[in-house]
């Protein structure tokens, strides 16, 4: 029987060294499940974890503790050799277009490159007959394949990473805030391209991003991370139209919204003070120092994972 699902990731926890006796918990008990050919929109602020939590599921990073299975095998402690092969299935793209590509290379070979390791082709004049389909079905063509990065736009750039990434026809990329570093303008555009590759080709998307506008229109799901774990969870029109944890609402207020009338309501939900750090987080709920309606609970036991509405997930004393 086939896997419904590409990613599974239980009780996820990364953790880092910091000096003599410190610990970054920049990841800590995350747990989700991502349906193929489905979006997933992992959001919060810097610092929250999200992209430690991206690094870790595709094992840049080591596991500290937890399970990822990528459908259905278990990937979690497999030595870099063995999971070689199946990082074909599993690619990532960069927030960084101007620092992710290599710029010494023409973009052919960057796109090549990755055909060339899996052993999909034999050498670069092979590799032609994938890379120049690819390039346009980017939105670049056949004459930008002898170029080098620094003669793209930030756009073009983010193209040829898109390129790289989807030429190995994976089952799951993972987009680390692909259209932060882009001009507003060019957002849309590679938005779309996502988009109608996924609806094309079935593939998943773990989509990171700093606030939830980013993500409302890929998102079949969002999670919301605050300091390294998950806080809420759920179908994307449940967590706009019924957010529940606190976090999620301030996050939600702070969307620009033109109608003025709710431009005042957002004011008063804004969220305050700055995010503590990952070396020693809050006791109990992680949210207390910040959230307007922390009680005494809430700075000494940490709120369970709850489930409203079947489906709901939302961690928070106050369910
Ligand atoms: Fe606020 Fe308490 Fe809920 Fe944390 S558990 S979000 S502090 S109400």
């Amino acid at each position: 029987m086939s896997n419904q699902n590409i990613l599974e990731v239980s009780d996820l926890t990364k953790h880092f060294k910091a000096g003599r006796n410190q610990v970054v918990h920049a990841v800590d008990g995350v747990s989700f499940t991502l349906e193929k050919g489905k979006t997933l929109g992992l959001v919060g602020e810097s610092g929250c974890g999200k992209s430690s939590c991206a690094r870790t599921i595709i094992r840049i990073y080591d596991v500290t503790a937890g399970k990822i299975l990528l459908d259905g095998t278990d990937i979690t402690n497999m030595k870099q050799k063995e999971l070689k092969p199946l990082r074909k299935n599993m690619q990532m793209i960069f927030q960084d277009p101007y620092a992710s590509l290599n710029a010494r290379m023409t973009v052919r070979d960057i796109i090549a490159e990755p055909l060339i390791a899996h052993g999909i082709v034999k050498n670069k004049e092979d590799a032609n007959d994938l890379v120049y389909p690819m390039l346009e079905r980017v939105g670049l063509t056949k004459e930008h394949a002898g170029r080098y990065a620094h003669e793209f736009s930030g756009g073009q750039r983010q193209r040829v990473g898109i390129a790289r990434a989807l030429v190995l026809k994976p089952q799951l990329v993972i987009c680390d805030e692909p259209i932060s570093a882009l001009d507003v303008s060019i957002q849309a555009q590679v938005i779309n391209l996502l988009k109608d590759y996924q609806d094309e080709k079935g593939i998943a998307y773990l989509f990171i991003a700093h606030d939830l506008s980013m993500v409302r229109y890929v998102s079949d799901q969002v999670g919301v991370m605050y300091l390294g774990q998950m806080v809420e969870l759920s179908d994307a029109d449940d967590i706009y139209k019924n957010p529940l944890h606190p976090y999620t609402k301030g996050l939600l207020g702070s969307i620009p919204i033109a109608n003025p009338k709710l431009a005042r309501q957002k004011e008063k939900s804004g969220i305050e003070g700055d995010i503590p750090s990952p070396v020693n987080p809050p006791k109990g709920c992680r949210f207390h120092t910040r959230c307007p309606y922390a009680k005494p609970e809430c700075s000494e036991a940490v709120p369970e994972a709850k489930y409203v509405d079947g489906k709901h997930m939302v961690a928070c004393h106050l369910y």
